[in-house]
């Protein structure tokens, strides 16, 4: 079985994964995933580095990697058909959008899920004038010193004028341009909209952190 998913993973395009019900990793592309890895500045790994890791473990502590461990635990549950959730995935120069699909795989004979199909895919990208906080590491802590950026949309949320307690969220570029500071760190979070569209899909995602 696990060789089966190894040469359909190596034909897909993107990172490919098959994960399991432990939300292990169990089987990678691994052309695809060496690749990719070495774009983001690593060295080149073998397939040993990521077979077992949690899935998980890859996004922010916190809200994120909450509602994405309960979505994928939806998945195998069968609460939830599929999930497709089109992102951005910045660098300071590069306007990135990625799409992400995970598809339950059944057993032959229809019946439970035992494996979902992750699959993170580049759609579009685009060169633009550097926006620094882009390059800022990420954190899952949540405190009014660190920006909030939406790991979907990428909008930072800010102060909104003349409203206490209230907050808006920006473009980047709208952030810079209302003189917005540099950052050190960015905590990733989702923004009411896409938090909103999220929840549509899943009923799983109720108690979801903004
Ligand atoms: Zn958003």
């Amino acid at each position: 079985m696990t060789t089966d998913f190894e040469a359909l993973l190596d034909a897909m395009d993107g990172v490919a994964l098959v994960i399991d019900r432990d939300l292990k990793i169990q089987s990678v592309g691994i052309r695809n995933w060496q690749a990719f890895w070495c774009e983001n500045g690593g060295t080149r790994p073998d397939d040993a580095q990521i077979i077992g890791r949690t899935i998980t473990d890859a996004f922010t502590p916190g809200s994120v990697r909450n509602t994405f461990r309960q979505m994928f635990a939806d998945l195998f549950a069968g609460q939830r058909a599929s999930l497709r959730l089109d992102y951005r995935c910045d660098a300071p120069n590069e306007r990135r959008v990625m799409r992400l699909s995970v598809t339950p795989i059944r057993a032959r004979d229809q019946g439970e899920i035992r494996h979902l199909l992750y699959q993170s895919v580049l759609i579009d990208s685009e060169q633009r004038p550097p926006l620094a906080l882009f390059g800022a590491p990420a954190t899952g802590l949540k405190r009014p010193d660190i920006l909030r950026i939406c790991c979907v949309c990428a909008k930072v949320a800010t102060p909104a004028p003349g409203a206490e307690g209230q907050q808006q969220w920006l473009d980047a570029e709208d952030y810079y341009a209302q003189g917005g500071q540099e950052v050190s760190m960015l905590s990733h979070g989702f923004c009411e909209p896409c938090a909103t569209k999220l929840l549509a899909d899943d009923r799983a995602v109720g108690h979801l952190e903004h």
